[in-house]
């Protein structure tokens, strides 16, 4: 999405809003991946402070994922409050901020900066999701799978095998 500053950076206390929804395409972190069946929601508004820009938005949306337990693909709401401090002034000596050319800044990797941030975790399908059996992959939330091994700590389980061999 982007952003026409140009009315904002005339009159230092003016505010322009935006609202919009965003395609996020899938994302991956830590070696998990992350979909987004549905648009973002972003919407928000950028304030002149007359040194610097800020950028607040509320963000919104559903997250397609892998249990890590069990690898079922669970859904799950997410919203967060995202706040920036936007420049276009080179000599600016506001550390933190965002810098951007010109009268116009496209937003998407700020956004897609902050989902990372506020989605990428471990999830579980329930509190009490039983994962799979490491031995024979079966997943134990459906029933015991008869593997005899389905308590034993892996630690244990290696030392197991060294005093075997
Ligand atoms: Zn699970
Ligand atoms: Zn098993």
């Amino acid at each position: 999405m982007i952003v026409d500053l140009s009315n904002l950076l005339k009159a230092e206390g003016s505010k322009i809003r935006f609202d919009s929804v965003m395609k996020v395409d899938e994302l991956e972190f830590n070696g998990d991946r992350y979909s987004f069946p549905e648009p973002v929601n972003v919407s928000g508004n950028v304030f002149n402070a007359g040194n610097v820009l800020e950028l607040k938005a509320a963000v919104s949306g559903c997250i397609h994922v892998k249990c890590y337990r069990c690898m079922r693909e669970i859904q799950r709401d997410f919203s967060f409050a995202m706040d920036e401090t936007l420049t276009n002034d080179d000599a600016s000596e506001a550390e933190e901020a965002i810098r951007f050319e010109g009268h116009r800044i496209e937003i998407d990797d700020i956004v897609i900066n902050h989902i990372l941030l506020n989605t990428s975790m471990k999830y579980l399908c329930s509190e009490d999701c039983k994962g799979l059996c490491s031995a024979c992959g079966a997943d134990l939330n459906e029933g015991v799978c008869g593997c005899k091994n389905e308590d034993v700590d892996p630690r244990l389980e290696v030392l197991k095998k060294l005093l075997e061999e």
